[in-house]
């Protein structure tokens, strides 16, 4: 038996400007305490929070599957991902951001010369409801690890995912709060903004990653941007059909298609797309869609977003593209049934524009190349996916492909991945959460030398002696310029 479940909409407190402050008040006192500490205690520490969150995740997992309305599968691997995640960072700060002796090249030998990342206070994380506790996980744990207090404000449709998590902190009774969240709407995001946090870290829309780029330009806070994307997926002639289209469907499907880095368009080449889209038809025409326990996906979460898919549906259907599974029809509020849609315009909304909903456009390619010119057509460079059974046309694929993170024969292959970056290039934003670079992300970096002992050539006084100058005059051209 299947039980009918009924998601619920949370209102949760919006605090002031004022209380947002007073948060990040709060953070600076926690940084100092936090920054202090070791790479060990931090990293016991968080592993302390991993483990409270794995052992109490059944809550986390009912929150998220009421604000979200996914299914709990789903909400349970997104859970998995996030431990995985704040796991990689708790145990590779130390090796990623520890002090690093450097070369001082052969002008600066008499100098020692390091790098040295240190924790740059508190960060600001802002993020979006799809993946609520996954996506800012990618900012919160690797901001943690490096040494850093965090104010996190979730999307105002999975406050009560946010706060759960920061009451998974709180709940390890550590002397400060490292990690508080402030619930509310955009305007709190604003004042998070503005409240002079050392950086922000922000995953949503483009169009608010502006709004928020805008604001931090005023007292010059560097950002982070995690934005949407249009994802491609490309099918070579040499292709497994069946994993393309098994992995395409899930890529374009699940979670309802309300994935930053799902799979939106594909390019098949002409002499297997016919098969493809039969293959593919049939995996996502039967996929149980609602509220049950049983079902594959789940209604869309943000209620507009209904409004796009059927603009971009009826849009695709206009110019001339064909469903070949669902259609209009499909679009039925709160759920989207599965639609697929072949040959439509590449300057439709439905291949320009991010859907987030469960629809996918196939257009067929002359060959692989022509497939990665399209994908890189886009304004958008978050993901793309490449099928073929060629390794050299993968390496192709990979080095072309203007985007942030690439999968061979899988889908989101990335995501699982703690020491790989992720993010995007274009309108799908800068900088990286993840892996070392993700580390370094929340590091401010400080360069230091130390002189060893007297320069054999005195350049850097005010009494230089022609000798040196003479000296410095002849490495200039005959090492240099040779
Ligand atoms: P959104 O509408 O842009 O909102 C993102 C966050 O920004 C929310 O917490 C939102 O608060 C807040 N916000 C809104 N206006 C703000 C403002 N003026 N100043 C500061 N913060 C403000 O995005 P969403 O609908 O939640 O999420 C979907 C989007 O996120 C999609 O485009 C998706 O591709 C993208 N995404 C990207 C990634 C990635 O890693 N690249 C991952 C997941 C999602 P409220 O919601 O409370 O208004």
């Amino acid at each position: 038996m299947t039980v009918q479940h009924s998601p619920e909409r949370t209102t949760a407190p919006t605090p002031s400007d004022g209380e947002v402050h007073a948060a990040v008040a709060r953070a600076r006192d926690a940084a100092l305490w936090w920054g202090a500490l070791d790479f060990t205690d931090r990293k016991g520490w968080l592993l302390e929070f991993r483990s409270r969150i794995a052992r109490t995740s059944a809550s986390l997992i009912d929150t998220v599957r009421e604000e979200t309305g996914k299914p709990k599968d789903d909400a349970l691997l997104e859970v998995m991902l996030a431990v995985e995640h704040l796991t990689w960072a708790a145990k590779n700060a130390r090796r990623v951001l520890r002090e690093r002796s450097v070369h001082p090249g052969l002008v600066s030998i008499n100098h020692a010369a390091s790098v040295r990342y240190q924790p740059m206070g508190v960060v600001g994380v802002i993020g979006p409801w799809n993946y609520p506790v996954y996506t800012p996980m990618g900012s919160l744990a690797y901001a943690m690890a490096a040494g850093n207090a965090v104010v996190f404000k979730p999307s105002e449709l999975t406050p009560r995912t946010g706060t759960w998590l920061a009451d998974a902190w709180a709940s390890l009774a550590a002397p400060h709060q490292v990690l508080q969240t402030v619930t509310g709407d955009g305007r709190v995001g604003e004042a998070l903004c503005r409240s002079g946090v050392d950086k922000l870290a922000f995953t949503g829309s483009t169009a608010t990653a502006k709004k928020v780029m805008a604001v931090c330009a005023e007292t010059l806070t560097p950002i982070v941007v995690e934005g949407g994307g249009k994802d491609a997926l490309l099918v070579d002639a040499t292709a497994d059909l069946e994993a393309a289209a098994t992995f395409a469907a899930f890529g374009a499907m699940g979670n309802a298609g309300q994935t930053c880095a799902g799979v939106e368009r594909i390019y098949v080449v002409e002499e297997v797309a016919d098969r493809f889209v039969d293959i593919l038809t049939s995996r996502v025409r039967d996929l149980r869609v609602g509220d049950a326990d049983d079902a594959q996906y789940g209604r869309m979460t943000l209620p507009k977003q209904v409004d796009i898919v059927r603009d971009q549906v009826e849009d695709a259907l206009a110019r001339g593209g064909r469903a070949v599974v669902g259609g209009l029809e499909s679009v039925r509020a709160p759920y989207v049934d599965p639609i697929v849609l072949l040959d439509v315009p590449e300057d439709s909304s439905a291949v320009a524009e991010e859907t987030f909903g469960p629809t996918v456009v196939v257009n067929r390619v002359r060959d692989l190349d022509e497939g990665i010119e399209r994908a890189n057509a886009s304004k958008y460079g978050l993901g793309a996916s490449v099928f073929t059974a060629s390794k050299a046309a993968a390496e192709r694929a990979a080095d072309r492909l203007r985007v942030g993170v690439v999968t061979v024969n899988s889908v989101l292959g990335f995501a699982a991945v703690g020491a790989l970056p992720f993010g995007g290039v274009g309108d799908s934003g800068f900088g990286r959460i993840h892996g070392a670079d993700g580390l370094r992300e929340f590091s401010r970096v400080k360069s230091v030398t130390k002189q060893r002992f007297a320069a054999p050539l005195g350049l850097v006084t005010m009494t230089r002696k022609r000798r040196d100058v003479a000296v410095a005059r002849l490495l200039l051209t005959k090492v240099y310029g040779r």
